[in-house]
């Protein structure tokens, strides 16, 4: 055999880079469904379905197209993990090289390189094309600097990648952002009727899978009996017409909003079809530029969605590598509180977490609003262990992959990294929450009580964190006002709300 093509779980695209110069004769493409990328964070049961699912679907379509393929399912090989499973294929076969695009994780591409070395078998990695800026152009971009500017990189990729650009090199629509336009919420009345997302049945495939998830993974949190997320491209495409069509246009302007047991409201829904390579996010923004130049959806709910794509998502994979492996480990906050037990169950009084957690167990999905400023917000504030809440994010979301769900959690929700790459904490109290959403109707809490019985547990961690933290946040002038308005508390409400959340802190069963 000369070339042993490895394809992992998120590399399902028959346009990679991976398959250039395949000889059917003597090159093999090798993928393996193994128990410890569903174990080494407790995957829920949604998650490790749509994984296995589409693995199992693009198998189909490589064997299809005449590709010779070793595909090790689950339950028919005693493998533990792929440097096992790997390390037997390269004992038998002894190809001449394993070839692979660059790993998605840093985890898996150091366990692949090392299987590699131990079996004396040259490893190729190709870079990644899926992504508009290469691992290489990134750390060019990095280099030198201690702090790095989303704004700045999404200005850089803008320009170089002549989108929303107009011919004398501005930017379309007369400025680079338009988020000001980009916070609205419902009002009392609500949503009304919103656009139904595309919904995918499970087939054989699926059918399969989630019998199986439910054999071997069945006492792993959440349920995945409400399957129906893209697993093939042809899925993804329809997802992603569907979402310019129907919902892009109102994409800007309730990108942050939040309304109970609507999880889905205008958003794409595409990152787990874009995460998993089902689609590429070069045609993902050219569709919603294209609706644009129809005059089908504005400039501010395009440049709104184009700035999430080639802003923080390519962003957001460039800090992975920059700061991996060291961004594991962050916790400048030194926070060590252990992660409240109902993150897993949602059950908990808090109707803003129970609905955010609720959805996400059911779903296998939440919008950035949600993760960033219910349950992250949540997590930072009480104190929770980096590393803790970093498990919980990668186990129960369907777009859930280190190299975006890391940097998000550690470095933008937990202000884990400190201010490198982010500007300042995401920290708010109830008064954002009752701003953007209509939760706290439907909470025992009440928003604006900040201590004492009935104080909302979101407004109570917000202060005492603003107390423990006032020195950092003083002299960050995007946090400044925070620590004014503390300012304003006398010493016995200070105590009051130290002493609230420290029986919070406690008790957290009792939230
Ligand atoms: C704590 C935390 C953890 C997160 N974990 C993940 C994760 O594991 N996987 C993941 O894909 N995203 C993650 N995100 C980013 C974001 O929340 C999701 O990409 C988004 O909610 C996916 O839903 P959507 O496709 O409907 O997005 P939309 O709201 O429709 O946005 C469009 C696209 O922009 C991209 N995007 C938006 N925000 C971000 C961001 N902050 N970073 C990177 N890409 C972004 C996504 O690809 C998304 O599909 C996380 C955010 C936070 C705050
Ligand atoms: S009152 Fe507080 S806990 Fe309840 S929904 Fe509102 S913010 Fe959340």
């Amino acid at each position: 055999m000369r070339n042993l093509v490895v394809v992992l779980g998120d590399q399902l695209s028959l346009s990679s880079v991976a398959f250039d110069g395949f000889d059917a004769a003597r090159d093999r493409v090798w993928m393996a469904e193994v128990r410890e990328e569903s174990e080494h964070v407790p995957s829920t049961k949604m998650r490790t379905a749509i994984f296995l699912s589409a693995m199992r679907h693009f198998a189909e379509a490589l064997t299809a197209r005449g590709m010779p393929l070793d595909y090790l399912k689950l339950g028919a090989h005693p493998f533990a993990s792929i440097e096992s499973a790997l390390a037997d294929t390269l004992a038998r076969h002894r190809p001449e090289t394993v070839l692979m695009v660059e790993a998605g994780e840093w985890r898996l591409e150091q366990a692949i390189a090392n299987v590699c070395r131990a079996s004396g078998v040259q490893l190729a990695l190709r870079d990644d094309l899926h992504f508009m800026a290469s691992r290489a152009e990134f750390a060019e971009h990095a280099q030198g600097k201690r702090r790095l500017v989303m704004e700045n990189f999404y200005r850089h990729m803008r320009m170089k990648h002549k989108v929303l650009m107009d011919d004398e090199g501005q930017p379309e629509g007369g400025q680079w952002n338009f988020d000001h336009d980009n916070r609205g919420a419902f009002g009392r009345e609500g949503p009304g009727l919103l656009p139904a997302p595309p919904s995918f049945a499970p087939d054989a495939i699926t059918r399969e899978v989630l019998a199986e998830v439910e054999l071997r993974f069945g006492d792993h949190y959440g349920s995945a009996s409400s399957f129906d997320w893209p697993v093939t491209r042809e899925q993804a495409l329809v997802a992603l017409a569907d979402f310019v069509e129907h919902r892009l246009q109102d994409f800007g302007r309730f990108q942050d909003a939040m309304w109970a047991d609507e999880p889905f409201l205008y958003h794409g829904l595409l990152s787990s079809s874009m995460n998993l390579k089902l689609l590429d996010p070069r045609e993902v923004i050219d569709a919603a530029v294209a609706r644009w130049r129809t005059g089908a959806a504005p400039i501010e709910a395009v440049e709104g969605f184009v700035r999430q794509i080639i802003g923080w998502r390519e962003f957001m994979r460039g800090v992975y590598w920059w700061r991996m492996p060291k961004l594991l480990e962050a916790n400048a906050l030194k926070h060590q509180q252990d992660l409240p037990g109902w993150y897993w169950t949602g059950e908990v009084h808090m109707n803003c977490m129970r609905q955010a957690i609720g959805q996400t167990l059911r779903t296998g999905y939440a919008h950035h609003i949600q993760r960033l400023m219910v349950t992250g917000n949540f997590a930072l504030t009480f104190g929770v262990a980096p590393a803790q809440v970093h498990a919980w994010y990668l186990s129960v979301y369907v777009d859930a992959v280190e190299w975006v769900e890391l940097p998000n959690t550690v470095g933008m929700s937990l202000f884990a990294d400190g201010a490198r790459f982010v500007t300042k904490p995401y920290a708010a109290g109830g008064a954002y929450i009752r701003r953007m959403s209509n939760y706290c109707d439907g909470c025992r809490y009440q928003p604006g009580t900040r201590s004492g019985e009935g104080a909302c547990p979101m407004t109570v961690m917000y202060w005492d964190f603003v107390a423990r933290h006032e020195r950092m946040l003083e002299n960050n002038p995007r946090t400044v006002m925070m620590t004014r308005n503390l300012g304003r508390f006398s010493d016995d409400e200070r105590a009051a709300i130290r002493r609230t959340a420290a029986d919070m802190r406690a008790h957290p069963d009792l939230l």
